[in-house]
């Protein structure tokens, strides 16, 4: 299958809102597509490179394996052609007409077939500029009026997007740490606090690991902050013999008989250990990824796909 690539900022392991893959963490990586910001591409520089002929971006798309460059006829089994054709939207098509015997066969596929792009209204133009505005960062909102979408497409390209991310990201999954590394972990939750009553915080739990040098972590839901729930994924998600820095909380008062070197933070008195460990980057992990989420979109159930940073 031939699927953009996803580029965003940083990408992160969320929980996985698919019923199969309940309380099945994924995992994060800082990204540097070639279309990302570190770079300062526009939608100029996109349309100058890459659009500035119908042609010319398909056959980028080639290049870049984001369309077939190469097809084989259902009934010869032999190359088919990249044929013009006034008839399809996209102005090409894959065809084959060769003869079989004195039988000459017409098979015709749309060069979207298993990409992207399949299945969709939009142009391929369209799609791309959505997919580039949305690896931007740009909201729903902005990429609608920009191409003049009406609400449900939006909203419905909005979830693709991150549906799709959320798979690749959950199949490039790896565990964090091992001996020698140093893994913060931290849970915090996800929701409004209802001051009306006695302030009970609604909303969802969520917990999380990054190493300190790589930056590389995982966030999954949980339905509580016991010790059997966070132990098992911290046995999931961090190798043993990695050094886990974490606040005092009860939950973690055994790690070391699990397997790990444990160092504590005490959030009451310190920001620093005496040892000089701290859970900040897992902190401030969390304060990106409440920034970035819609606050309409905080309820549990919508929370997971808007986890990202
Ligand atoms: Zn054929």
């Amino acid at each position: 299958m031939y699927t953009v690539s996803r580029k965003r900022k940083a990408e992160v392991q969320v929980g996985c809102p698919f019923a199969k893959r309940k309380d099945v963490g994924i995992q994060c990586s800082e990204s540097r597509g070639s279309y990302g910001r570190n770079e300062e591409s526009t939608i100029d520089q996109l349309r100058e490179k890459y659009l500035w002929s119908k042609d010319h971006a398909l056959y980028w798309l080639k290049e870049e394996g984001l369309i077939a460059s190469r097809r084989v006829c259902d009934v010869c089994q032999s190359s088919m052609n990249w044929v013009e054709c006034d008839d399809r939207s996209d102005g090409f098509v894959w065809q084959c007409r060769k003869q079989i015997g004195k039988k000459r066969h017409r098979v015709e596929k749309s060069i979207r077939e298993g990409s992207w792009f399949e299945k969709s209204n939009f142009s391929i133009e369209e799609v791309i500029k959505f997919t580039y505005w949305w690896c931007q960062g740009l909201d729903q909102w902005q990429i609608k009026q920009q191409l003049g979408l009406g609400s449900h497409t939006a909203v419905d390209w909005d979830m693709f997007c991150r549906e799709l991310c959320e798979v690749t990201i959950f199949e490039k999954r790896e565990r964090l740490g091992g001996p020698g590394k140093v893994v913060q972990i931290d849970e915090s939750k996800i929701g409004k606090r209802k001051y009306h009553r006695r302030h009970v915080v609604e909303g969802q739990w969520v917990f999380g690991g990054i190493e300190q040098d790589s930056r590389k972590c995982f966030i999954v839901t949980v339905e509580d902050r016991t010790e059997a729930t966070l132990v098992s994924h911290i046995q999931e998600w961090v190798e043993q013999g990695t050094t886990i820095v974490s606040d005092c909380w009860k939950g973690y008062v055994n790690l070391e008989k699990y397997g790990y070197e444990h160092k504590t933070v005490n959030h009451s008195v310190e920001f620093v250990s005496p040892e000089g460990y701290d859970t900040n980057k897992i902190e401030g992990h969390w304060r990106q990824m409440k920034v970035s989420l819609p606050t309409h979109r905080r309820k549990k159930e919508h929370a997971l796909l808007f986890i990202s940073c």
